[in-house]
């Protein structure tokens, strides 16, 4: 770790209670007094729902304040029922995965610090995720990934790693100058907490929240968003059911509050469930196709699900900037591409230049030019 400077914020250990204050990047998520997991404490926390905030801001209020917004339009997932169990998809998510969630807060942090360089253990999905993320975000420079194996990472991951111009290595060099970032940490612990916040709002009446467990994350995220929402008063009585596969330790993470309750199939049912959900069209890992099975047992239950890593949508980013575009101009105008990004600087300068230049072609924007000395400048407004 080098120069870079990041803020502080207040963390709590949920095993034996320690405040202090950190940044919630470099911690790593655990406690140094006993080694259990921190997680952000809000002072004045409340739950304001915000609809014009992209993606997961839309729950800034209950989010880690940050200088710059990334959303690539993650979140707001839908939620099906297929048969008797309501399903919270997380495949429609940009990248395909809930990590997303996590990544847009990461690229958020980690933009509003400007660090230059990033460097993070290789995670299935969620490194692919962070790495579309920070691509999309201002200020950052270099990716750098540390494998254990280079063979033991998918291919389709070396290649994107490889069209991204990502460093691949074995070690870091202690001496460079990076923001290392962990799976785990108290940022992806609130970026994923964002689902539950979801079910909730959208009042869906279960019991139980089924999510699969591989390092418990995701069921630990849950948990600390309905510790959030309960300490405001508000009755988001679910069960966290996390589901494990075969013969798998529980994780350690979950083991740290005895409020997740821990339910065990089979690898042949985890198989099962999976050919269930593929007739249903959807595509499922075994691990998210088995905490389906489970919330069909359970009855009035949600099933977090989630599948590998797809192709980025772009269309999906692109539609988003072009309605930040429109709102803004709505509200004022004529602005300049430039004005219009400062207005509301939830994507990249580049991210609005490109999305005003194509709707100025399609005839959706209408501008005027104005000089400025010997220069030209388009203010554009709705036409
Ligand atoms: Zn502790």
């Amino acid at each position: 770790m080098g120069e870079i400077q990041v803020p502080d914020h207040i963390v709590q250990c949920v095993v034996c209670g320690a405040r202090f204050r950190s940044n919630l990047l470099l911690h790593r998520g655990y406690c140094p007094r006993c080694g259990g997991i921190v997680t952000v404490r809000y002072e004045g926390l409340s739950f304001r729902v915000d609809p014009s905030g992209p993606g997961i801001w839309r729950y800034a209020s209950l989010l880690p304040a940050v200088g710059a917004r990334v959303s690539l339009g993650e979140g707001l997932t839908p939620i099906q029922k297929l048969g008797e169990v309501l399903v919270k998809n997380e495949r429609a998510n940009p990248t395909g995965s809930y990590s997303d969630r996590a990544s847009a807060l990461i690229a958020s942090y980690i933009a509003s610090v400007r660090a230059g360089a990033v460097a993070t253990p290789y995670v299935e999905d969620f490194t692919r995720s962070l790495l579309y993320y920070l691509s999309h975000a201002d200020h950052i420079g270099r990716f750098i990934v540390v494998v254990s194996d280079v063979l033991s990472v998918p291919s389709e991951d070396v290649l994107y790693f490889i069209s991204k111009g990502v460093e691949v290595v074995r070690q870091l060099s202690p001496t460079a100058n990076f923001v290392e970032v962990d799976y785990l940490n108290p940022l992806t612990i609130e970026g994923l907490k964002t689902i539950v916040l979801e079910i909730y709002e959208e009042g869906v009446e279960v019991d139980s929240v089924v999510v699969p467990a591989e390092t418990g994350l995701l069921a630990f995220s849950i948990w600390k968003g309905i510790q959030d929402l309960k300490e405001l008063g508000y009755e988001a009585n679910y069960e966290v059911v996390a589901v494990l596969v075969g013969e798998r330790d529980v994780p350690n993470i979950i083991s740290m509050t005895r409020d997740i309750r821990v339910v065990r199939v089979s690898d042949e049912e985890a198989y099962e469930a999976t050919k269930k959900l593929l007739g249903k069209g959807i595509k499922a890992k075994p691990l998210s196709a088995a905490s389906y099975y489970i919330g069909e047992n359970l009855g009035r239950s949600i099933a977090v699900i989630t599948a590998g890593f797809k192709q980025p949508a772009r269309g999906r980013y692109v539609s988003e900037v072009r309605k930040v575009v429109r709102e803004v101009l709505s509200r004022k105008s004529p602005l300049t591409a430039y004005n219009i990004w400062k207005e509301k600087p939830v994507f990249t300068l580049r991210g609005i230049y490109r999305a005003v230049k194509s709707m100025e072609q399609s005839g959706e924007l209408c501008y005027e030019v104005s000089s400025h000395g010997k220069r030209k400048i388009k203010l554009y407004y709705l036409c």
